[in-house]
């Protein structure tokens, strides 16, 4: 059964967080899209394949060029290319924690890779940013428990952004977007 798409949007200040699914990342016409890759940055399966399917050959050139520069990129950690054909200017591309339990720092590495995301947004001066759900896919972490971590990490970081104005996590499957909203109710009353 095909679930129509939902919008959540949560206040803090100035600012707003939006929680909307099911929907396809690589449609978004935010400054940013974050990518979940994994730490060779030369495309994989789930959302990182679409995005390079989608973006066409010039996100994987930038990728090689940051790999010959800097070699893998290690989980928690964020770097940015040219967004190819997307509608998105930027793609970032953060490589989250594959799940083994949840006693290797997997949380603390899951809330770097927002953190680090946003940062450098900001740092780019843009002011909208959007997230699928990193680390929820292959790498296996509990959506419950990933979506709270993400949902506050982003939050906190927003509160500090200079640039950064929305933040948009783009949910792929119905039961995804709703472990998003309740992380996300969490934090504010949603506006109508
Ligand atoms: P990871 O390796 O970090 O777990 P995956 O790509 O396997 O990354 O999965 C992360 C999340 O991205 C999953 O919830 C998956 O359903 C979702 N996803 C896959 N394709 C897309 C897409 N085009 N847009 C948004 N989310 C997507």
């Amino acid at each position: 059964m095909h679930s129509s798409p939902k919008v959540l949007r949560i206040a803090l200040g100035e600012r707003i967080l939006v929680i909307a699914g099911p929907g396809d990342i690589t449609r978004e016409q935010a400054d940013a899209i974050v990518n979940a890759a994994n730490s060779s940055l030369l495309g994989g399966g789930g959302v990182d394949g679409a995005i390079h399917r989608a973006g066409g050959p010039e996100i994987l050139e930038a990728c090689k060029q940051i790999v010959a520069r800097i070699g893998r990129l290690p989980a928690g950690q964020a770097v940015a290319t040219p967004a190819g054909l997307l509608s998105a200017r930027y793609v970032i591309h953060t490589v989250g924690p594959i799940w083994s339990g949840g006693n290797r720092g997997e949380a603390e590495t899951l809330a770097s890779c927002h953190r680090e995301s946003i940062r450098i947004a900001d740092e780019s001066q843009l002011t909208s940013i959007a997230f699928p759900a990193i680390s929820t896919g292959a790498y296996g972490y509990p959506v419950d428990q990933a979506s709270r971590i993400a949902v506050s990490s982003a939050a906190a970081a927003l509160e500090k952004a200079t640039h950064v104005r929305e933040i948009r996590f783009v949910l792929f499957d119905s039961p995804t977007w709703g472990h998003y909203a309740n992380a996300a109710r969490a934090l504010g009353k949603p506006e109508e």
